[in-house]
């Protein structure tokens, strides 16, 4: 396959996404501020350029994948972005968490220039990232989410079209809400039966298969030592971020500002993560929260 694609953001999920379309045969210039991870690209199979702005006005397809709403619209918008600088036609795929208001303002102004831009969040951590076997879920026109498709599906495996911009977004801010809230749920689970002498491992098989059973549970469980392969045997390190979490939470409060909308548990969630960032756990994995929780007698 020929197509040309400019991947920027090479971090946790970036790098791996970007590296499954090198496997995939495409040709893949990335870009990122820290050059480890464009080396590490490099490495792969990939390519990159000085200027990631002069690689954009060469590319057929620009992926994102980005912090937060003011890394997207600082890149996309003003005279040197990725607006003023990529070639009519080209696909414009953003796969960060955003604010969905963020990527309908994003979407409407690309469009004015004559870009059919969708919104791509995922979601599936850094192990599905790696495995290629994230969700998608797109806003975005039903043509631009077609041509996307066959470059979507060398990186996830459930593609979902949500509806128009800022769809795929809304469907995030609510997944990721629901995430913070079972994560701080499996920590206390966990914490209360080994305060009563149970040990983790058993505990969580048993919940895992029963009515309490849920992602984290099953695959990205928050005590170190219970699973292989995940954060929280890792000293927490890698994953997805604290103050990540918390943006995501954030919008979520945001969202149900605006619209009215009752979330105790997300609302709480929120103020949990804030206090353990502010302890200093912003950059460790948001299963760390275990560590909020007190120290198991
Ligand atoms: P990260 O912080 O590891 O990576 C973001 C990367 O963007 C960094 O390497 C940073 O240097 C780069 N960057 C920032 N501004 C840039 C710019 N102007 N030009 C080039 N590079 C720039 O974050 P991540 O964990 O990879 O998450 C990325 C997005 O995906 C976030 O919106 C996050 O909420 C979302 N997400 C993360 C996970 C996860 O498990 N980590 C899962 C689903 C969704």
């Amino acid at each position: 396959m020929s197509a040309n694609i400019v991947f920027i953001g090479l971090g946790n999920m970036g790098l791996p996404m970007a590296q499954n379309l090198v496997k995939a045969g495409f040709s893949v210039s990335g870009h990122d501020l820290v050059r480890t991870s464009v080396d590490k690209l490099v490495e792969s199979g990939g390519k990159t350029q000085a200027d990631s702005m002069a690689a954009v006005a060469e590319a057929d397809i620009v992926i994102t994948m980005l912090p937060a709403s003011k890394h997207v619209e600082s890149l996309y918008l003003g005279d040197a972005g990725i607006l003023a600088r990529a070639r009519p036609g080209t696909a414009l795929i953003d796969c960060s968490t955003i604010a969905p208001e963020s990527a309908r303002k994003v979407a409407a102004l690309a469009r004015e220039k004559g870009f059919d831009m969708l919104d791509a969040p995922v979601s599936g951590g850094t192990n599905g990232a790696t495995a290629g076997t994230l969700t998608f879920m797109v806003g975005g026109s039903q043509d631009a989410f077609a041509k996307a498709l066959p470059y979507l599906e060398k990186m996830g495996k459930a593609i979902y079209h949500a509806g128009d911009s800022g769809s795929g977004q809304t469907v995030k801010v609510c997944n990721n809400m629901l995430l913070g809230i079972l994560m701080i749920g499996t920590s206390e689970a966990i914490r209360l039966g080994v305060a009563n002498g149970m040990d983790p491992r058993v505990l969580s098989e048993v919940m895992s298969k029963s009515s309490g059973r849920n992602w984290t549970l099953e695959v990205y469980n928050p005590c170190p030592g219970v699973m292989e392969n995940v954060p929280a045997s890792k000293d927490y390190a890698g994953g997805f971020g604290v103050d990540l979490m918390l943006k995501d939470l954030g919008l979520a409060v945001e969202s149900a500002l605006a619209t009215g909308s009752a979330i105790p548990l997300g609302a709480a969630a929120r103020n949990l993560y804030d206090i353990h960032s502010k302890n200093g756990a912003g950059k460790l994995d948001f299963s760390s929260i275990y560590s909020l929780l007190g120290k198991a007698k």
